[in-house]
């Protein structure tokens, strides 16, 4: 039969899932595969949630669907209530969407016609970071730093300017602390709002820790409040992306509390629905929201399948999950193994240059040269190799980097679930030094 799939899963090219078991998907030949990124950071609970798949059935006998034109639904209004009862300070309406993209879309929108209600009409301009992902839409691309992706959108596009990322292990000079090399690169924000004419910008986006382009990198501790400073000093939004990083994969809920700062607004998705729905929210302050309901009195957007109760139960499932079952704490305590078993397995890999992350939010680099830092030749494919290697051993592993200006290096990325024991670890760290190895050796 010829392929109809127009996008990434064609048959023949890969294999066929049939079957979720806890940390583990099954293809048709009966394989088991180590959900080791859990997808792209999605599954948190793994694939076969109990509660998550009774809230679903329970949902589906009630109500499928009931368009937000018309009605509310206790399910979409107890997620918000538990969204913004354990959000950061100020936050306090949720707008339901369904996935990443479209809650950053939302949360540049919101933006601008915050702006426009207070009287602040000049204010249009987003700034972002180089070596960022924030989506694939018009809006969520031109704000994203990856200039792979950009490249043959950019007429279509609206101009962002990028600022350095807060890079350590690549951009720290030697006889810098770290708390001095945040400053700095926070600093190139107040230089660029600068260049741009404060009153022109409307807000800064950034991820706490950089998933899709960079191998789950954290800023180094006063980075982001030295940001948080310098967007209040000129009156611009701050925008976190958490959508990767956040519902508890650094081991808190939003990645921004080790941060210890609160933001504008704050975009989460994939672990919000742990894969079992698509959902995405948009969380923003009580000012934003104030300012819209005394102006025109309502936020100029909407998509036919925000706020479905199917999408929303799934979700007050996988929070009563997290939160009900100290799944938090679990993560900081298997996030610290996982880094330690990297750490025993690889750091003294000679093509290993560093390891890192949050929680179960890790990432190892892979470098030419481990004195240099030097990366890897692009064209090498390194980081294909290795996601090909650890695949056919039974792991999958996230794989991103070298091939473009502006991305530097080859990274892999670990998002296992929430859920994953012990041995599972060792599983997962045996396979992945395995493939690097394999991978790197020829
Ligand atoms: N922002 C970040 C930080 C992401 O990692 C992603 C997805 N990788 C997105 C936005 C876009 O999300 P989606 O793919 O659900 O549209």
């Amino acid at each position: 039969m010829p392929d109809h799939v127009f996008g990434r899963s064609t048959r023949g090219a890969l294999p066929v899932a049939v079957a979720g078991d806890g940390c583990y998907l099954i293809d048709r030949e009966g394989k088991r595969y180590l959900d080791g990124s859990g997808g792209a950071a999605v599954s948190c609970l793994g694939h076969s949630d109990p509660d998550v798949r009774a809230a679903l059935h329970a949902q589906i006998d009630r109500l499928a669907f009931a368009h937000t034109g018309f009605f509310t639904t206790d399910a979409a209004e107890s997620l918000a209530d538990t969204l913004v009862a354990h959000a950061p300070a100020g936050i306090e309406r949720v707008y339901l969407v369904s996935g990443g993209s479209e809650a950053v879309e939302a949360a540049i929108k919101l933006a601008r016609q915050y702006f426009l209600e207070i009287g602040e009409p000049r204010r249009h301009r987003v700034i972002a970071r180089r070596q960022s992902y924030h989506g694939n839409t018009l809006g969520a691309l031109a704000a994203g730093g990856n200039a792979w992706r950009r490249r043959q959108f950019a007429p279509l596009m609206v101009e962002t300017s990028h600022i350095a990322p807060c890079y350590e292990y690549r951009d720290r000079l030697p006889e810098e602390s770290a708390e001095a090399y945040g400053l700095r690169v926070a600093d190139e924000l107040e230089a660029e709002i600068q260049r741009l004419g404060p009153d022109t910008v409307m807000a800064f986006i950034a991820e706490p820790v950089v998933g899709a382009t960079a191998g789950a990198l954290p800023a180094v501790p006063g980075y982001f409040r030295r940001i948080r400073e310098i967007c209040d000093r000129h009156g611009v939004l701050l925008i976190l992306d958490e959508v990767m990083c956040g519902m508890g994969r650094t081991g808190h809920l939003f990645a921004c509390e080790e941060d210890g700062i609160a933001p504008d607004m704050i975009t989460i998705a994939k672990g919000l629905g742990a894969g079992y729905q698509p959902i995405g929210a948009l969380l923003a302050s009580g000012r934003i929201y104030d300012a819209i309901a005394a102006g025109s009195g309502f936020f100029q957007h909407g998509h036919t399948y925000m706020g479905h109760p199917m999408a929303a139960a799934a979700a007050n499932a996988v929070l009563g999950a997290i939160l009900g079952r100290g799944l938090l704490p679990r993560v900081r305590e298997q996030g610290a193994r996982l880094q330690s078993a990297l750490e025993a397995a690889l750091s003294q890999h000679p093509h290993v240059g560093d390891i890192r992350g949050r929680g179960l939010f890790r990432g190892v680099e892979l470098v030419a040269d481990r004195e240099t830092k030097a990366p890897f030749d692009p064209a090498l494919g390194v980081h294909r190799k290795v996601k090909a290697l650890a695949f056919e051993a039974g792991l999958i592993c996230y794989p991103m980097g070298g091939t473009i200006d502006g991305q530097r290096g080859d990274h892999i990325l670990l998002a296992p679930p929430f859920i994953i024991e012990d041995t599972q670890i060792d599983e997962l760290v045996s396979k992945l030094s395995g493939a690097i190895r394999q991978a790197v050796a020829g």
